[in-house]
């Protein structure tokens, strides 16, 4: 069995949605192994968004990552990362179907409800960073 890192973020949480796409993620299958609300901090964006860092529009997504608590979750199932990322669309906000969770849900390509790791080797990272070393 495969898992990823799923993270609702504070938009869904403000929204009222976790129930929706929690709802979506266990209908298709996946197994949630883990579960937890969390406030994020700045280090730990940092590390987690280590790769748009010097991006113009990361200054927004840390003021938005940080504007409430999120979900973090540990998503477990056959081809979970993969399958994850076809169940929330794609990243930008004209690109995502409907029928996906961005699709359906997001508002903007920075707010965009939900993050799911991108490869089994991020997920198993991204796990550690959020649940510990022994997750
Ligand atoms: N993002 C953005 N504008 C962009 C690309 C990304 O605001 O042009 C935000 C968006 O919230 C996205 C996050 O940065 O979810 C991380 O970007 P990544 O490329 O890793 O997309 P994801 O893996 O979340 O689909
Ligand atoms: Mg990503």
């Amino acid at each position: 069995m495969e898992r990823t890192y799923i993270m609702l973020k504070p938009d869904c949480v403000k929204r009222g949605l976790m129930g929706e796409v929690i709802n979506r993620i266990e209908k298709k299958g996946f197994k949630i192994t883990n579960m937890k609300m969390m406030n994020l901090d700045e280090a730990i964006l940092r590390e987690h968004y280590a790769h748009i860092a010097d991006k113009p529009f990361f200054p927004g997504i840390l003021e938005y990552m940080t504007s409430g608590p999120v979900v973090a979750m540990i998503v477990e199932g056959e081809n979970a990362v993969l399958g994850m990322r076809t169940l929330m669309g794609a990243t930008k906000y004209e690109d995502a179907l409907a029928g996906t969770i961005r699709g359906d849900y997001a508002t903007s390509t920075g707010n965009n409800i939900i993050h799911g790791s991108d490869s089994v080797e991020n997920g198993e990272i991204e796990i550690k960073r959020f649940f510990g070393p022994n997750a």
